[in-house]
């Protein structure tokens, strides 16, 4: 008896199984009710009684042997399935691999950037963390204006004052610290205001500022300038007009509207019946800021203008909340693809 449950306990260890079918046919051979193994331990009574206790217990060897044969088996065939299911149907289409797009402040800032290119604009840039004279000082901010408050700038460190730059006007003082004229220069960047968000402002935005310093630059050449990139960037039909406004370091200084691209100056909801939209500040650079940056305001002028890209894009697109920018909703920037 002893040889033939050794002979199964080779046969048992040597078995492979290629499908789920061999294992049941395994299994049905030595473990169900009518199996070799149930009938083995049929066969006890047939056994001496000394020699008893250690035939069941090669009988119990022989049983477990077989289901672990069993479950390893199944365990096994069963993960090979599964992966041939992922892995081999060659007729499945690929995975759709998906692109990235431009972010819509991206885009807008390229193509401001592009449209001043074209007419011998350069680009710079400077830091984001500034020192008080580049931000405000040599800029001809008086002490006590209210952009220096606390409320409206992120301050670093202060006496001396570090902080976070407001606008992108510092990098104005720092190109013009550097270079000699004639400077023709456009300097996108992030700038920072300790201000509620909320759907019209952000603590932090962007903006694209701009310089012209030469000799003989006047108030025509501004005013030129700032219509070609309305028609360039609004359409060829734009209007513009100059209103008198207020910065340290323009005079005179001016806000530009253009006539609203979307009624066409009727007016309408965008440019709340007007029928024009404010745009961008801009002016004469003032002689005080030539003179902090070293260059003669006797031999040179200049004018310098600033947009707001959030804002720009928001015109552009008909954008109602400036959050949308900041919140990676892919939703949203999926509408921008085609832009891109
Ligand atoms: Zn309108």
């Amino acid at each position: 008896m002893k040889e033939i449950v050794h002979k199964y306990l080779d046969e048992i260890a040597s078995f492979v199984a290629e499908t789920p079918e061999q294992i049941e046919e395994f299994r049905i051979k030595f473990l169900s009710k009518k199996g070799i193994i149930p009938d083995l331990f049929g066969e006890m009574k047939n056994v001496s009684p000394e020699e008893r206790k250690d035939f069941g217990l090669l009988l119990n060897q022989l049983k477990n042997s077989a289901q672990q044969k069993v479950d390893l088996l199944q365990e096994t065939i069963g993960k090979r399935e599964s992966v041939n299911e992922k892995a081999t149907d060659l007729t499945l289409p690929a995975d759709f691999i998906s692109l990235g797009s431009r972010h819509p402040l991206s885009i807008v800032r390229k193509e401001i950037i592009d449209i001043f290119s074209k007419i011998g604009f350069t680009v710079s840039v400077g830091p984001e963390i500034e020192d008080d004279w580049h931000n405000f000082t040599a800029l001809n901010f008086p002490l006590e204006h209210p952009a220096r408050d606390m409320q409206d700038t992120f301050f670093i460190e202060k006496s001396p004052d570090i902080a976070l730059r407001t606008h992108t006007s510092s990098v104005q003082i720092r190109v013009m610290e550097k270079e000699k004229p004639p400077i023709r220069s456009v300097f996108p960047g992030r700038v920072f205001r300790n201000e509620a968000i909320s759907a019209r402002a952000h603590c932090f935005f962007h903006q694209v500022e701009g310089l012209y310093i030469d000799e003989n630059v006047s108030f025509a050449d501004l005013k030129q300038t700032l219509y070609y990139f309305a028609t360039e960037f609004f359409g060829p039909d734009t209007q513009i007009r100059l209103r008198p406004s207020y910065f340290p370091f323009t005079e005179p200084s001016a806000e530009m509207d253009i006539s609203c691209f979307i009624c066409g100056g009727k007016g309408c909801k965008v440019c709340k019946g007007s029928g024009w939209v404010e745009i961008l500040g801009c002016g004469m650079v003032d002689p005080n800021v030539l003179e902090n940056c070293h260059i003669d305001s006797k031999k040179y002028t200049g004018f310098a203008f600033g947009m707001g890209i959030e804002r720009t894009t928001m015109l552009k697109y008909q954008i109602n909340d400036i959050r949308l920018f900041f919140d990676n909703d892919l939703r949203f920037l999926r509408q921008f693809e085609s832009q891109s």
